[in-house]
């Protein structure tokens, strides 16, 4: 299918976001210097309706993320990649957001989403907190002979916490043992919880991603989504890696973009090498463009197309594996577009607080997510997994 008919600058979803990408852009780089949270920006996604977009048709939303239709799948990529070009912080939030609604809205039961959904609608903030802090987060269950409920008691932490300080809750990982991974909703508002000052690194700052203590922590039993194990169900699991990809390749577009508006400016922009320079960029830009929207699509209409009970096995490995071939490729553009465009301008691209400089620090710690060597890895297994004539690319 091709791009435009699912999805054109025509579109009042698309029109309306390129508003709100200006908006946000012209925020960023204060809100990089002085050290701000992004409370401004959510509430500025969730006034243009983005947060409640996320959650499924059927329960009041747009299904921005977990709707198997094209239209759904590329509106969610050219979110993602909007807000990317804006600035990651918000768009790592936001992926994260995207998350936890569709884990819900995969795994959570009926009366889950009925009781949590229309928390979305209302604007909530959620997030997916899977890294561990220094103790793993586990949890134990726990009997009131009294009232004749039983409930979870939470140990340990979570790292990485993004939106610390901001999420309303979030979706926790915790292992049980032999079981699998599990996970639960949990509300993550108590400040005394949240350590902000354990996030510190040079990019990324604004998503506070610290650590968040659950020492203690008591939940419903209720509270758990779906069986151990769902987190990590294909094709959603190393699938759902194009959504960070597309946050990574708008912050590449945003490069390309002040990269070419500099040399203009600088009157060297009909140098040769300088164009050329420009021009490879430019076709790894597009090349990666057209390789994750292949990806998002096939990762997400593949099971949409055979029912969820009646999921093809080979069309889920070839999903997941052009995913996970995706990231990697996401990232080899990444780093040579980066180390192009400071060539490309030379000591300008590295000025402390411009926004080359911003954006390149962001994207840069951005890109460094959970395993990558063993991600490759399973994508090749996952290749050779296939019978040949699957893998012909027609
Ligand atoms: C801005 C930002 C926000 C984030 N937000 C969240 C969030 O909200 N929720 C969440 O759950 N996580 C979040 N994360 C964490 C993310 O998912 C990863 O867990 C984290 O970025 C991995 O960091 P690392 O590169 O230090 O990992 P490492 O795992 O230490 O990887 C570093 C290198 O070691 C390799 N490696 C990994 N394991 C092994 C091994 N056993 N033996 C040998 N080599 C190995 C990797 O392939 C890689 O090359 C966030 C990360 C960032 C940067």
């Amino acid at each position: 299918m091709r791009y435009s008919e699912a999805l054109s600058l025509n579109d009042s979803h698309v029109a309306s976001l390129l508003e709100l990408e200006q908006s946000l852009y012209a925020r960023a780089a204060d809100v990089d210097a002085l050290g701000l949270d992004l409370d401004v920006e959510m509430a500025m996604l969730r006034s243009a309706g983005l947060l409640s977009a996320c959650v499924p048709r059927e329960y009041g939303g747009q299904g921005l993320g977990c709707e198997h239709d094209a239209h759904s799948v590329l509106t969610a990529f050219a979110t993602l990649r909007m807000l990317g070009r804006a600035t990651l912080s918000v768009a790592r939030l936001y992926e994260g957001h995207m998350n936890a609604v569709k884990l819900v809205a995969l795994y959570g039961s009926q009366a889950q989403k009925a009781q949590w959904l229309p928390l979305v609608l209302a604007g909530q903030l959620w997030g997916v907190w899977g890294a561990d802090g220094a103790t793993p987060l586990s949890a134990t269950l726990m009997s009131d002979d009294a009232s004749k409920t039983r409930h979870y008691v939470l140990h340990g932490q979570k790292a990485f916490a993004s939106g610390l300080g901001l999420l309303d809750q979030a979706i926790v990982t915790f292992n049980r043992g032999a079981q699998g991974v599990a996970l639960a909703l949990v509300s993550v508002s108590e400040k005394r919880r949240q350590d902000k000052s354990a996030w510190r690194v040079s990019g990324m700052k604004a998503t506070w991603s610290g650590v968040y203590d659950f020492e203690g922590v008591q939940i419903e039993e209720s509270a758990l989504i779906g069986s151990p194990g769902d987190y990590v169900k294909e094709p959603y699991f190393e699938g759902g890696i194009w959504r960070y990809c597309a946050a990574h390749h708008g912050a590449a577009e945003q490069i390309v973009r002040l990269w070419r508006t500099r040399l203009v400016q600088k009157g060297r922009a009909e140098d040769p090498i300088q164009l050329t320079r420009l021009a490879r960029a430019r076709a790894r830009l597009v090349a990666v463009y057209s390789l994750l929207r292949d990806v998002s699509l096939q990762v997400e209409t593949c099971r949409g197309l055979q029912g969820q009970n009646n999921v093809n096995e080979d069309d889920q490995r070839a999903a997941v594996e052009m995913a996970l071939l995706g990231r990697e490729m996401t990232e080899e553009m990444a780093v040579a577009l980066m180390n192009d465009a400071r060539k490309a301008l030379g000591v300008e691209a590295h000025l402390p607080q411009s926004d080359m400089e911003r954006i390149c620090r962001d994207l840069s710690i951005y890109l460094r997510q959970a395993g990558p060597d063993g991600k490759l890895l399973n994508a090749g297994r996952l290749y050779l997994a296939q019978a040949e004539d699957r893998t012909r690319l027609w």
